[in-house]
């Protein structure tokens, strides 16, 4: 195999680093080579350093002096046809964690048969147009559910904390594989944006089926065929029953009727702590004024932040963070059911619109939550009831609640809001009485600091939106730690984000490859 002749890293200025002659030329330059001594120039990583006085590009490469290894080109998977397999897993949910444990399936020879309550890629655009010009919330078919899951129409962050759960770099390269840029396998925070995530999610299920597994959309799974504490299949809206040799269970946090369906049926659940909050959106400019200290960005890409803070409220400790934050972004409507307002936010490749979001929300642990009444359902009753507020508050369309963060910070209803990227639109409120005195009193604890660290940051020049509430599941659905089965129900196997193991794309893929992993397992032994 050929190794790399040289391995640098430089420091480049953002004109050169994203030219990409300019940019060989001065990697060559920094290895002490000439143009044409050199047979490929492999770039690794690549990420912005801000820290002086202007804003650098920090370049890992490899340089070759032979042909380069194939593997740095792919294709790295290759799918068995598995129609003729023996073995059957059923995977509820076609979000990351389904589509991943689907492909993982196959590569391990197992037939998936993958059950989505939403539509395909396409035909799931029209709801979301009703959803933002008309109002209407399709249970089945909205920014959480239908193909690709709650990631599909999303920035397409695909950074994750969680490289100790499973290979980053194969979900990176199966993307890739897929009709993603290359650019995410070098990039420190790569993401794929939501006018490029369709055409991924979409080659990805042709993957699944061209191999002879299935994938039905419009199938929502309503019941589940329990025998003697063993899940053999699960029973569809439509009344049809599949079995299988396996469940895995990935139908993310939103599908509020699945905890409901597992706590009915007397399958353990727990409630688990999750974080809650409003959305913030300023200028892009002004983000990109404070991160890079430039009056005009050039070649960057739009900046982002990552803000934490410390709050203390009757006692009580809570961490205050931003979440999910989409630079040059979009804010959505991210609600699963009428009645209720909850937004989220994406942003397309080239993150070029005007506004810059985040969720900025305050953890919510057991203690806050009504668990004596509502048992392992209390933090999703407190979900509901804070996003129905803030639907009735705004007046019962998906106009969301509103207000300008300096008013916020002082109590005052805003008289006139800012423009925004919400479709819906925006509706005057005070935010406290959506969110409740504790948890207003935590985020205005929050924004005062973050207004310390990036100038203009909690000011009248931003306004917050609610609310933001999905940002990880309310409810934990148990498992083994080694078989990742479920402690009382053989067969089942609780997935990615809505079983509580995952919290973003990468991580719902890795858990989704390892559970397809586990089920093999267990039917080697059974
Ligand atoms: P999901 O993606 O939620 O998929 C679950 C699937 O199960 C859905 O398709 C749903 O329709 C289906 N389902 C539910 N119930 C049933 C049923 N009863 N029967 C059949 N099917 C069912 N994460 C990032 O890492 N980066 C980002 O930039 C990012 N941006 C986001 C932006 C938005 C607007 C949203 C909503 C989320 C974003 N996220 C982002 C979060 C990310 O999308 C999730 O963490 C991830 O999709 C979780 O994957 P999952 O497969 O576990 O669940």
């Amino acid at each position: 195999m050929s190794a790399p002749f040289r391995e640098i890293e430089v420091l480049l200025p953002p004109a050169v680093a994203y030219d990409e002659f300019a940019r060989y030329e001065a990697l060559l330059h920094a290895a002490g080579l000439q143009p044409g001594q050199a047979d490929f120039v492999h770039l690794r990583k690549r990420s912005i350093d801000a820290r002086g006085r202007s804003p650098q590009v920090r370049l890992r490469a490899d340089i070759y002096q032979m042909p380069p290894p194939a593997s740095l080109f792919g294709p790295w998977f290759r799918y068995p046809d598995v129609r003729q397999a023996r073995r059957t897993v059923l995977i509820v949910g076609a979000g990351p964690a389904g589509l991943f444990a689907a492909l993982r399936a196959i590569e391990l020879g197992l037939k998936p048969i993958v059950l989505e309550r939403g539509k395909d890629v396409r035909t799931r655009r029209r709801d979301l147009a009703a959803l933002n010009k008309e109002h209407l919330v399709n249970p089945d078919s909205n920014y959480c559910f239908g193909e690709g899951g709650a990631g599909t129409y999303s920035d397409g962050k695909l950074y994750t904390r969680a490289t100790k759960r499973g290979d980053v770099g194969r979900v990176l390269r199966c993307l890739v594989q897929h009709g993603a840029t290359p650019d995410i396998l070098v990039d420190a925070h790569p993401h794929i944006g939501t006018n490029k995530l369709p055409s991924v999610v979409a080659a990805l299920r042709d993957s699944i089926r061209e191999a002879g597994g299935e994938v039905r959309f419009d199938t929502r799974v309503d019941d589940l065929v329990l025998e003697n504490h063993h899940l053999r299949g699960v029973v569809t809206a439509t009344g049809e029953t599949i079995e299988a040799d396996a469940v895995i269970l990935a139908t993310g946090h939103s599908a509020r009727d699945i905890y409901e369906l597992l706590h009915r049926r007397g399958v353990l659940i727990e409630a688990k702590p999750f974080a809650l909050g409003v959305r913030v959106e300023h200028e892009q400019e002004l983000i990109d004024k404070a991160q890079y200290r430039l009056n005009d960005r050039g070649e960057l890409p739009a900046a982002s932040y990552s803000l934490v803070h410390q709050t203390q409220w009757q006692g009580k400790q809570r961490g205050v963070f931003s979440f999910c934050m989409c630079p040059g972004g979009f804010i959505v409507p991210a609600a699963t059911a009428p009645g209720e307002v909850v937004v989220n936010g994406m942003s397309p490749s080239r993150r070029d619109s005007r506004f810059a979001n985040s969720g900025i929300v305050a953890a919510v642990e057991l203690e806050d939550m009504d668990v004596r009444q509502y048992g392992p359902l209390a933090g999703l009753r407190l979900q509901q009831e804070i996003e129905q507020r803030a639907c009735q508050v705004a007046g019962n369309t998906q106009r969301a609640p509103a207000q300008r963060l300096g008013d916020f910070l002082k109590g005052k209803i805003s008289a006139e809001l800012l423009e925004t990227s919400y479709q819906p639109g925006l509706v005057p409120v005070a935010m406290d009485d959506v969110l409740g005195a504790g948890l207003a009193e935590r985020l205005r604890q929050g924004f005062q600091d973050f207004g310390r660290k990036i100038p203009g940051y909690a000011t009248n020049a931003a306004q917050i939106v609610g609310v933001e509430s999905r940002t990880s599941s309310p409810v934990r659905i148990p498992r083994d730690r080694d078989t990742l089965e479920h402690p009382e129900v053989r067969g089942l196997f609780p997935c990615g984000e809505g079983a509580g193991y995952a919290g973003g794309i990468v991580s719902a893929a890795m858990d989704g490859e390892r559970c397809a992993e586990a089920a093999l397992a267990s039917l080697a032994v059974s």
